[in-house]
């Protein structure tokens, strides 16, 4: 199997995998007073140092939870829980857009959803309005992502903060997508609240943090109610295996960063160079953007990105966003940046990262170039007299 989808999820790195394990064959409550109990604590503090220190935070600062998605509706109620508007944009992972459409049909805050271009750039004239035109309520937050899922089209967030800070907001990103990935520091980003999830830098499934910056206050609203763990941001018996592993990726992809950015975008680049040559009639969504070094998606035109995928067993590969595969509607993302729904249908997102090999780009290219040439070739047929 030729494996390009990094942005749904990344291979365990074999020091996640070890620190899990290991953890996972120990006994101990993290809240518990005993041997076992702190042995299981020193676990949770080790990772919660790896991830400070990747995020240059201090461990105080971070929540655990099960992985971006809670760590993004924890951000965005308790931010919204004293009212004001809540700006984010149309290019959201379902787990920030849904949240805020939840958030802001059951109260009087108001949503406003910021367009993008035709490459993926946030439109900031239209962040000022939405600032501006909050009136007495206020902005309460604004959350926008970092790096996109099925873009990768990197968001320059200084003047988001810088706005949304002179408004008197908060801001929210979701950080998914980079971290782990470029290099991030908190003490320059100056953003107030941040999710991300393990999985997507070589770490378990099912375990993620919010980072909330120490001075920010916020109304107190947990999710999970009961045993006051994570400070009570997030009660319930720690998955401390789970969280050992996401330290361990961690301090893995932190140590290898800027090597492991420059070989996967050197990749990236001849796979789209290799699809550009061999596939006519394709297009690289967001190519004009900065955007992470390790995702590419491509419309080839007139051509279902399902029927693609299928062509081609071999390679596992998404069409759109993993979380809608399967889903009819168009990518959002997509349709956000003007593409008609035929192309948002026609796209598939190839993802690379740390264990990729220049064999598998190789491979890869060769796999895809094949798939749409027999897509297209049973399309002609079909519509053959
Ligand atoms: N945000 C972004 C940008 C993502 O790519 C994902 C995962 N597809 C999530 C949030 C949700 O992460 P998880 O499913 O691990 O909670």
């Amino acid at each position: 199997m030729i494996y390009l989808d990094y942005n749904a999820t990344a291979p365990l790195r074999p020091e996640a995998l070890d620190a899990t394990v290991a953890t996972l064959r120990s006994v101990g409550n993290a809240s518990s007073m005993h041997h076992a109990g702190r042995d299981a604590a020193e676990r949770v503090d080790l990772a919660r140092r790896q991830l400070a220190s990747l995020l240059n935070c201090s461990a105080g600062e971070i929540v655990f939870t099960s992985g971006a998605t809670e760590a993004n509706n924890l951000a965005l109620r308790a931010a919204c829980a004293g009212g004001g508007a809540l700006v984010t944009t149309a290019v959201e992972h379902p787990a920030v857009l849904e949240v805020a459409r939840a958030i802001t049909d059951a109260t009087p805050n108001a949503l406003v959803v910021l367009p993008v271009d035709a490459d993926g750039n946030v439109d900031l004239a239209k962040l000022d309005d939405a600032l501006e035109d909050a009136g007495e309520r206020g902005t309460a937050l604004v959350s926008a992502m970092l790096a996109n899922n099925e873009t990768g089209v990197i968001t320059d967030l200084s003047p988001v903060i810088k706005a949304a800070h002179a408004a008197g907001a908060l801001v929210h990103t979701d950080a998914t997508q980079y971290v782990g990935r470029l290099p991030i520091d908190l003490d320059e980003l100056d953003v107030d609240l941040l999710s991300l999830s393990s999985h997507k830098f070589g770490g378990p499934q099912g375990v993620g943090a919010l980072f909330v910056r120490r001075s920010t206050s916020l109304p107190f609203h947990p999710q999970m109610i009961g045993g006051g763990q994570e400070r009570g941001w997030r009660a319930g018996t720690l998955n401390v295996a789970g969280i050992a592993g996401l330290g361990a990726a961690a301090e893995a992809a932190c140590l290898k960063m800027h090597e492991e950015a420059a070989r996967i975008a050197a990749l990236r680049d001849t796979l789209e160079a290799g699809l550009l040559a061999h596939v006519p009639g394709c297009r690289i969504n967001g190519i004009k953007a900065s955007r992470m070094p390790g995702v590419t998606s491509v419309t080839f035109s007139g051509v279902p990105a399902d029927a693609v995928l299928a062509a081609m067993p071999d390679v596992a590969a998404s069409d759109g966003s993993a979380c809608s595969s399967g889903a009819p509607s168009p990518s959002h993302v997509l349709l956000a940046m003007g593409r008609s729904r035929e192309d948002a249908d026609s796209t598939v997102r190839l993802s690379l990262g740390y264990a990729t090999t220049p064999r598998d780009i190789e491979r890869g290219i060769e796999a895809v170039a094949a798939a749409v040439a027999q897509v297209r070739s049973s399309l002609a047929a079909d519509t053959e007299p």
